[in-house]
């Protein structure tokens, strides 16, 4: 007589557990996350169904959703739960799953947003505010989005016309070596 194996549901959970710490089976629904989450009314799948859905091993929805890619890591939802999930970690391993494994991002100007961040930051050490606005604007073929803004911004000494580098852009150019290093060598 064949016996039928169950499958571990939980695999997933540990999955995560096991790359950022933070154990999603403890969580009991309570809805804390979500209520307080200011991203809540754009997630089609709100904080505290991520985490249910994780605990079942709905590993397909879970990473092909869109839930992670408009959170702000503003860190509401850790201080309101009351299991001490630090929900952050696990947003931040599921976009790097979700990425690694080729999942869509359903927010398409979130992709653009990391690429053109990281290439200020690389370039001057720092954000540069306006060369950021105008790549990004360029990246979504949207050149002169919120254009009427700049001189407003730039009369209130908000917007700088050259690029301010950090002292020891050395170092932050070895950072980025070190990381690009890194993920070489996970491939
Ligand atoms: S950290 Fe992310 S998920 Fe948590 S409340 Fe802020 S935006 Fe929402
Ligand atoms: S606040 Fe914590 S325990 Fe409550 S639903 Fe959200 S993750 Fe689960």
């Amino acid at each position: 007589m064949k016996v039928a194996v169950k499958e571990d549901t939980t695999a997933f959970a540990k999955e995560i557990q096991q790359k950022c710490g933070q154990d999603v089976l403890t969580c009991y629904q309570c809805r804390k996350c979500t209520m307080g989450c200011p991203m809540a009314f754009k997630m089609k799948m709100k904080v505290n169904e991520l985490m249910r859905a994780i605990q079942l091993g709905l590993r397909e929805e879970v990473l092909s959703s869109d839930t992670m890619w408009w959170c702000v890591s503003c860190e509401t939802c850790a201080t309101r739960c009351p299991q001490d999930i630090e929900i952050v970690e696990v947003m931040d391993v599921l976009r790097e799953m979700a990425f690694k494994e080729g999942y869509y991002i359903p927010v398409e100007s979130i992709e653009a947003f990391h690429k053109v961040f990281l290439r200020s930051v690389e370039a001057y050490g720092r954000l540069y505010e306006m060369g950021f606005a105008m790549d990004l604007n360029l990246q979504l073929k949207d050149p002169l989005k919120d254009a009427d803004l700049g001189p407003v911004m730039f009369a209130k000494g908000k917007l700088k016309l050259l690029p301010h580098k950090v002292k020891d852009l050395k170092s932050v150019k070895k950072l980025f070596e070190n990381v690009r290093k890194l993920e070489e060598s996970r491939v």
